[in-house]
């Protein structure tokens, strides 16, 4: 008899595993073997100075940049690559645009900079690829645009043009422009690191909204305090390594010279 309801779950797998991987951008190695596992509906926070790799490894689970040595799984799925029989062999063969366009679907990502259509509305920013990308029907897409910026806080909002808004209430259609095409995990690359002061805090009240809703999501930032309240993973890395992991209390224990550093400077 299981004597707990954890003894009854299914063992989760990781939803992102990220194994052994390199970047090499020509002769530079930036990226020197990352292991990393992201369990399905957790936060996982990376911190790191500027030039250790962050934005690269983000971009690499999404596709935006090529393999150099490794490998990452998605919903137990390698990612940019399969193995097919060839002559009595199994040989690794690059996925077609296609095929790599399906992975990616699953992946939302928000950007330092926002980068909306300055032309379209904010509706009209959130409904452009559920309608194009994904096909939906007009009638559905602004429906639910409606309702993703209601969930950020942008239902006054929605036939604004973007140069009419703030950078925070800019960065939440974009986050709300993600979340519109149903993706299970989100990336941030630095998301309020553009924002003055005062508009930090209701980018990160969105995104800990979206991690208590069950999102899946990956982090790069230097806000300590959202690290250390939201994510059940915080990841340290220097110099195309990581260096430290662990719970968000390795924030309060720094174990190596490095990470104290940098959090003395970020701090
Ligand atoms: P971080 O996000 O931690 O600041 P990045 O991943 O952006 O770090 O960059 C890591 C290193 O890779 C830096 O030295 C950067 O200059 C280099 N780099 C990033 N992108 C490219 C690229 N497309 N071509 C060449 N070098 C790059
Ligand atoms: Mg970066």
């Amino acid at each position: 008899m299981p004597n707990s309801v954890q003894d009854m779950m299914p063992v989760s797998q990781p939803q992102i595993e990220i194994k052994e991987v390199h970047k090499a951008y020509g002769d530079l190695h930036v990226l020197k073997g990352i292991n990393l596992e992201v369990m399905p509906s957790t936060v996982t926070v990376i911190l790191g100075p500027s030039g250790s790799g962050k934005s690269t490894l983000l971009r690499m689970v999404n596709q935006l940049e090529t393999i150099t040595g490794g490998e990452i799984d998605v919903d137990g799925e390698m990612i940019g690559y399969k193995w097919v029989q060839k002559n009595s062999q199994k040989v690794m063969q690059t996925l077609s645009d296609k095929e790599i366009a399906k992975q990616r679907s699953h992946i939302g990502m928000v950007f330092q900079k926002f980068n909306l259509f300055p032309h379209m509305t904010v509706l009209e920013n959130v409904m452009e690829a559920p309608i194009h990308v994904a096909g939906m029907k007009k009638a559905q897409a602004k429906k639910e645009a409606l309702a993703y910026l209601d969930m950020v806080g942008l239902a006054d909002h929605v036939n604004h043009y973007p140069s009419q808004l703030s950078g925070g209430q800019q960065q939440r259609v974009a986050i709300a422009r993600a979340i519109a095409m149903h993706p299970d995990i989100m990336l941030f690359d630095e998301p309020t690191s553009a924002l003055d002061p005062e508009l930090v805090g209701e980018v990160l009240g969105v995104m800990r909204k979206l991690a208590d809703d069950g999102m899946t999501m990956m982090v790069v930032t230097h806000e300590i305090g959202f690290a250390r309240e939201v994510a059940d993973q915080v990841v340290f890395m220097d110099g195309g390594v990581v260096v430290e992991s662990g719970a968000a209390d390795i924030i309060d224990h720094p174990q190596t010279e490095r990470f104290q550093d940098f959090l003395k400077a970020v701090l």
